[in-house]
């Protein structure tokens, strides 16, 4: 019996690693091919075997999650991949993607004993590879309890929404996602590129979550098509906000109203939309051989640089008011877009776009030698965003800070100044990072499973 065993176990780790190479060869044609190559079986676990398993696991505190990651990489040396999931599932809903998009720099690998050899042990990469390993061999079927604690409205499909739907699915309550895009996923699906997160991932977790029970109900702008104020009133115990920052911020400029001046973040989700195959090339604004100048320095505006790039860009400049040496972008993410052949102006400033027919031409711009007429036939600005007020306009008594971020309280976690309305993620704490969202929002889960638990036990 043992033997049948590790002869199955055997032909689908085979099968697991055919479909790395098929999905390997399909890449290599594709300038959206994922950059960061996942590692072959053998070279995870011999990556896992590196960890020194410290008395005091400094990664666990570097991780805002706290994953045990000692243990998951303690499993995975042995091969235990299916142990190591199961660890991971206990902190979070979407691993393959935190292993993918997380800034393990300033994070887990940061914080590694390792790194005073300058070679801490590569988590990140691990964490992913054992996700991706529990997906193609779908490793771990979860037990599923009964759905008898409540039903939970969650507003929004990105990290914050799926990680309350995951964690209180988990703990027996019935959960209805509404997403007003036409698939899940947020910022994951629509605003990170195909080649730093493939959208299959983001599709293959959001199954993993369905699989716990939750219902995604997409295209539904709640706001639009139902208030909070009906969701209350009609079938839903309580209702979380995660509806994120959605409204770009501008600048107020001369000419940033001219054809071809354009957010980054739309820029971003057309090609998204496009490398789905849901809009035509003509539909993305930026076409092969124009010269491009992105406003901001962000890691959004470092996205925006390298799809322009793989778009067929003739030359992309990125301005920055500050210095190199403060540049809010992730030094990785900066290391990446220079090797691409992004160009960086630094102490720089945007202060016209100049254009013909209202058509961008050119922009002037500050530079410390002085100022200058650059040429260009896009301008992508990445200076920001902020939430919509959809919800909060809707409904009756969600109050927002002056910057229009929901009021949340610590008691119960996340709830809003309206009673059973509860929010987390961007659209609390300004933007911030996938994990982050994620931390925030397993609190917020808590905190309305008390709630609800409490609401039921007064009316009985
Ligand atoms: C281009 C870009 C790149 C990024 N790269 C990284 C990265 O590499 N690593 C990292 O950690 N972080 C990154 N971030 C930040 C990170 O993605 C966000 O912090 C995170 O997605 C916030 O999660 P959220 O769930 O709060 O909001 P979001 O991901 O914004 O999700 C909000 C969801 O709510 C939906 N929604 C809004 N209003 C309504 C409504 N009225 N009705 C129904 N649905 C609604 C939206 O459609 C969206 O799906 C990036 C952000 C951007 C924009």
């Amino acid at each position: 019996m043992l033997r049948l065993q590790n002869y199955i176990y055997f032909c689908k780790v085979k099968i697991a690693k055919w479909s790395y190479l098929e999905k390997e060869i399909i890449m290599k044609n594709d300038k959206f091919a994922e950059t960061n190559v996942s590692y072959t079986t053998k070279e995870a676990i011999e990556e896992a075997k590196r960890c020194l398993n410290c008395k005091n696991p400094l990664c666990i505190q570097g991780c805002p999650i706290e994953h045990d990651i000692p243990a998951f990489v303690h499993q995975l040396s042995m091969g235990n991949i299916g142990a190591a999931m199961q660890i991971i599932n206990e902190k979070s809903n979407l691993p393959a993607i935190c292993g993918r998009v997380c800034p393990h720099e300033k994070q887990c690998e940061g914080h590694c004993i390792l790194n005073k050899k300058d070679n801490p042990v590569k988590v990140g990469k691990l964490e992913r590879f054992i996700a991706d390993f529990d997906s193609d061999m779908v490793l771990i079927k979860e037990r599923l309890k009964p759905k008898t604690r409540g039903k939970v409205a969650v507003i929004g499909s990105g990290p914050a929404g799926l990680t309350v739907a995951g964690d209180l699915a988990r703990e027996g309550f019935n959960v209805v996602v509404f997403e007003g895009q036409k698939e899940p996923g947020g910022v994951l699906m629509y605003g990170i590129p195909e080649y730093r997160l493939p959208k299959e991932i983001v599709r293959r977790e959001i199954k993993k979550i369905e699989a716990l029970g939750v219902t995604f109900i997409n295209d539904f702008l709640v706001g639009e098509k139902m208030t909070v104020d009906e969701m209350l009133a009609h079938e839903f115990d309580a209702v979380f906000i995660g509806s994120g920052t959605s409204v770009p911020k501008t600048l107020d400029i001369p000419g940033i109203k001219l054809y071809r001046v354009l957010q980054s973040s739309y820029f971003l989700r057309m090609v998204n939309l496009y490398n789905s195959g849901d809009i035509s090339r003509e539909a993305v604004p930026l076409m092969e051989g124009e010269r491009v100048a992105i406003i901001g320095a962000g890691n959004v505006a470092m996205d925006a640089a390298r799809t322009a790039l793989r778009m067929g860009a003739k030359s992309v400049n990125v301005i920055y008011r500050g210095t190199e040496e403060n540049l809010p972008a992730l030094k990785t993410e900066y290391n990446e877009a220079l090797e691409e052949g992004t160009n960086f102006m630094w102490e720089s400033r945007t202060v016209e776009c100049i254009g013909e027919n209202n058509t961008l031409n050119s922009i002037r711009v500050e530079t410390p030698n002085g100022e200058i007429i650059m040429p260009v036939e896009r301008v992508f600005i990445a200076v920001g965003s902020k939430p919509a007020n959809r919800i909060v306009s809707t409904s009756l008594g969600i109050e927002v800070n002056e910057n229009g971020y929901v009021i949340t309280k610590e008691h119960p976690y996340g709830m809003t100044t309206r009673k059973g309305v509860f929010a987390g993620g961007d659209v609390v704490h300004t933007p911030q990072t996938v994990v982050l969202a994620m931390r925030e929002a397993k609190q917020v889960a808590k905190g309305i499973a008390q709630y609800v638990d409490a609401v039921k036990l007064l009316s009985e």
